[in-house]
């Protein structure tokens, strides 16, 4: 028995990786069994950042792949491109007559992505967040996950909410509720910062193992371990920190052996990267024969996006008729 629903979009970031998989899409694959899902290629919001647009496309079906060989479920969940489903921007434009622009300019998001991009300080830029509001509430979504740092994203859509309802005298807009999940931080293979595609410190899931050994290899240890024979700091060191994801059954003696120097960095390494790829086998040959059919994919996002679009519509019309709109 399912017990609401919850939406999330992601942009299209093409082939995920390591930290979009333990931070997101293992908690989308999760809520499955508890609520009825929308995930979201937001590729929409991805336009306000973007400076070449040719990959745009190929990086949703890429994220999709992922998202589909990670265990998305597309006969029970919505999985779907934002811009197939038009009537987002609509409420979008609706929702902008109820969003003080003081309020979106002074956002600390908006204020690092100027600082980001300031030679494309956009107009959608600044609206950012009501498109993030309609993409929720179009689809009537009851709960939304979130971790700390997007906390007060959310509050402000429900600001929204509340504002439209109370103006509009309607119930038109259901007001979301944050699902505070833990999303641990995947360090990039530099250690220290985030793992993410633009700092190319990124290992990616479908990479083939060839690729993964030589990215676990690049990984950054314990920079105080200087020789082999030096003892090295588990907690500290970020691969000791991916064995207890994927190596759960031999972290405890790696950790004795790295703290007595019984093991070295590089033996640590390969390791971590033959569990990583033994972790990741099923998935990887789940993608593989999903892409065999390049239709298959659009063919489960064009499903999606019209069994959104039939949300969609119903919202939209209430929406329309709060604010005396044909
Ligand atoms: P977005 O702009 O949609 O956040 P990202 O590719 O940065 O796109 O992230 C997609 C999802 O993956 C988000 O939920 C984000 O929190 C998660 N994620 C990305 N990188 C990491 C990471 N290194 N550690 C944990 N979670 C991550």
């Amino acid at each position: 028995m399912k017990t609401g629903r919850v939406f999330s979009g992601a942009r299209p970031t093409g082939r995920q990786h390591l930290g979009n998989y333990l931070g997101a899409i293992k908690n989308y694959v999760a809520l499955q069994d508890d609520y009825d899902c929308l995930y979201c290629i937001v590729d929409l919001h991805a336009l306000t950042t973007l400076d070449e647009f040719e990959d745009l496309r190929q990086n949703c079906a890429e994220m999709a792949l992922d998202w589909l060989a990670a265990g998305i479920e597309p006969a029970e969940t919505i999985i779907f491109v934002q811009s197939q489903v038009p009537q987002v921007t609509e409420l979008h434009t609706i929702l902008s007559m109820f969003t003080p622009l003081g309020k979106l300019t002074d956002l600390p998001t908006f204020k690092e992505k100027v600082a980001q991009h300031p030679h494309n300080v956009n107009y959608g830029l600044v609206g950012y967040p009501v498109l993030m509001t309609a993409d929720i509430t179009l689809y009537r979504a009851g709960i939304v996950p979130v971790g700390v740092d997007q906390a007060s994203h959310l509050e402000f859509a429900r600001e929204i909410v509340r504002t439209f309802n109370y103006r509009t005298r309607s119930q038109a807009l259901i007001e979301p509720q944050m699902k505070n999940t833990e999303f641990p931080k995947v360090l990039g293979t530099d250690g220290v910062q985030k793992m993410s595609k633009s700092l190319n410190n990124d290992i990616e899931l479908a990479a083939t193992p060839e690729v993964t050994l030589q990215r676990v290899m690049s990984m950054v240890t314990d920079p105080q371990r200087a020789r082999r024979t030096d003892p090295g700091r588990p907690e500290v060191c970020n691969v000791f920190t991916l064995h207890q994801t994927f190596s759960p059954a031999e972290a405890p003696s790696i950790e004795r052996e790295c703290r007595a120097a019984g093991i070295g960095c590089v033996d640590c390494k390969k390791i971590l990267s033959q569990n990583i790829n033994a972790g990741l086998a099923p998935f990887r040959a789940r993608r593989a024969e999903l892409a065999q059919n390049s239709r298959l994919v659009w063919d489960i996002l064009d499903e999606g996006a019209r069994r959104a679009r039939v949300l969609a519509d119903a919202t939209l019309q209430d929406v329309k008729a709060a604010v005396g709109l044909p």
